[in-house]
C-alpha cells in the first residue's frame, strides 16, 4: 500500500475501502508505518470526518488489530457500560458490583483519568493492593466465579487503539469524532458484548460541551455496535456540575462505600440506578434495593478481595488516604447555589494531585475536593461550600481562585 496516496486521499475529502483501512491500522500496529504519517492521516480525518462506513471499519480493524474475549458456550449475558467521562464520574465502581449481583457477567475494560475527568483504574488503586493488571486467564476465571471483573487495558486488547491514542493525544486529533468511536468502541467490542449502555456526558465538565455534539456521538457509537450485534443503550447526562459531592480518588471511594451501603447523594445513585435499568432485566425497584440491602456492598466487597485488594480498608479509606490540608471554601453570601461550575473543579483537582497534568505522572490519592454543595441548594453566609484536601499550603493557595471562580449563589 502506498501510504502517501492514503492521505491525500483522506486529505481531498474521498472514501477509504475497508482493505485500504484494514492495512492503514495492521501495518501501523506492527510498526511499518512511522508515526508521522498515521499522525498526518488522523489530521485528515479531523477535519474530512469519516463516512458511517469508514468508521465501523476503522473499529473492527482497531478490535481486530488484538484478541477479542470469548466465554464458554451458555454463560450469562455480558454486559458493560461506558462513560464518555467527566468530574466527580465514580459510576462505575457502583455499576459493575450492581450489575453483578446476579443475572449477568460484567467484564470491565476502564481507563485511567484523562485531562479533568477522571479514571476508575485510578480511583481503584487507591484501595490498598487493588490489581488491575490481571491477565485475560485470570479475568475470565474471576468472572465465572463473581460475575464481575475491573482492569486496565491488556497488551493483547486493541494495541493499535493504545498507539493510535498515544498519538493523537500529542497531535491535536483526540476530539475526531470518528477516531473517538472508533477507539471507545473496539475496546467495547473486544470484550464481546451483549448489551452496552453509554452515558454521553455534555456541559462544562465534558469532552462533549454541547448536548446536540453528544448526542451526535451517542448516534454514532450505537450505530457502530449495533452493527456488530451488540444491543445499545445510551443515556446523556448533564456534566455542568460534578456528579456527587467528591472530587479525588480516596474521596470518590468513600462516597461509593456510602451508596453501597444504602445512602449516597440522590443525583448519583439516580444515574447509576437509571444506567443500570437501561442494561439489565431487573426492575428498577430491585435493583434500588441491592443498593440498599447489602447485596452489592458483598458483590463490591468479592470483587476487592478477588483482585488483591484489602477491602477491610474500604471503610476507612479517607483514614488510610488523609490530605495534611482540609479547609472549607466558606459562602460569601446567603442564597441558593446558581453555578458549580464541573470544569473548573475538575482543574482544581488535577492541579492539587488528584489527575496528571502530563503522562506518567504519578497519583496523589488522597487530595481532592469533598462536601461539595449541589445547584439549587441553599447556604447561608459563613457556610462551608465545599472542602479542599491539599497536600500542602502552596497548592491550596493555587486552587483557591479557581474555586472561587467554580462557584456563583444567586
Ligand atoms: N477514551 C477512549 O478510550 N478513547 C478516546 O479517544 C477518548 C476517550
Amino acid at each position: 500500500m502506498h501510504i502517501p496516496s492514503l492521505i491525500e486521499k483522506k486529505r481531498d475529502g474521498h472514501e477509504l475501502a475497508s482493505e485500504e483501512i484494514e492495512s492503514l491500522i495492521s501495518d501501523f500496529t506492527s510498526g511499518e508505518i512511522p508515526e508521522y504519517q498515521m499522525s498526518a492521516w488522523a489530521m485528515a480525518v479531523l477535519f474530512r470526518g469519516m463516512t458511517p462506513a469508514e468508521t465501523q471499519h476503522l473499529t473492527e480493524a482497531m478490535m481486530n488489530s488484538g484478541r477479542v474475549l470469548k466465554y464458554p458456550k451458555n454463560s450469562p449475558p455480558k454486559i458493560d457500560k461506558h462513560s464518555t467521562g467527566g468530574v466527580g464520574d465514580k459510576v462505575s465502581l457502583v455499576l459493575a458490583p450492581l450489575l453483578a449481583c446476579n443475572e449477568a457477567w460484567v467484564p470491565m475494560i476502564s481507563d485511567r483519568g484523562l485531562g479533568i475527568t477522571g479514571g476508575t483504574l485510578d480511583k481503584l488503586e487507591s484501595i490498598p493492593g487493588f490489581n488491575v493488571h490481571l491477565d485475560e486467564k485470570r479475568a475470565l476465571k474471576q468472572l465465572e466465579c463473581i460475575g464481575v471483573f475491573v482492569i486496565g487495558q491488556t497488551e493483547d486488547i486493541c494495541p493499535a487503539d493504545k498507539k493510535l491514542y498515544a498519538l493523537r493525544d500529542v497531535t491535536g486529533t483526540v476530539p475526531s469524532q470518528a477516531l473517538l468511536v472508533a477507539s471507545i468502541m473496539s475496546k467495547k467490542l473486544a470484550e464481546n458484548l451483549d448489551r452496552l449502555v453509554l452515558d454521553v456526558k455534555f456541559g462544562s465538565g465534558a469532552f462533549m460541551k454541547t448536548r446536540i455534539e453528544a448526542e451526535q456521538l451517542a448516534a454514532a457509537m450505537t450505530n457502530v455496535g449495533v452493527s456488530m450485534g451488540v444491543k445499545m443503550s445510551h443515556l446523556l447526562s448533564a456534566m455542568d456540575e460534578p456528579l456527587g459531592r467528591a472530587v479525588g480518588n480516596a474521596l470518590e471511594v468513600a462516597e461509593c462505600v456510602e451508596i453501597l451501603q444504602g445512602g449516597g447523594p440522590p443525583d448519583l445513585v439516580k444515574l447509576i440506578v437509571d444506567l443500570a435499568k437501561k442494561v439489565s432485566t431487573t426492575p428498577r425497584k430491585d435493583l434500588e434495593k441491592r443498593l440498599k440491602d447489602g447485596s452489592a456492598w458483598k458483590k463490591f466487597v468479592s470483587l476487592v478481595y478477588a483482585q488483591d485488594g484489602d477491602a477491610t480498608a474500604l471503610e476507612k479509606i479517607t483514614n488510610l488516604h488523609r490530605a495534611p490540608i482540609v479547609k472549607p471554601l466558606l459562602s460569601k453570601s446567603s442564597g441558593r447555589i446558581k453555578k458549580m461550575d464541573a470544569e473548573l473543579i475538575g482543574r482544581a483537582s488535577v492541579l492539587l494531585g488528584a489527575g496528571r497534568q502530563r503522562a506518567g505522572d504519578a497519583i496523589d490519592f488522597a487530595v481532592g475536593i469533598s462536601g461539595i454543595k449541589k445547584i439549587g441548594e441553599h447556604v447561608d453566609l459563613d457556610e462551608p461550600l465545599l472542602f479542599v484536601h491539599a497536600r500542602a499550603q502552596q497548592s491550596l493557595d493555587s486552587v483557591l481562585p479557581l474555586l472561587k471562580k467554580a462557584v456563583e449563589i444567586s
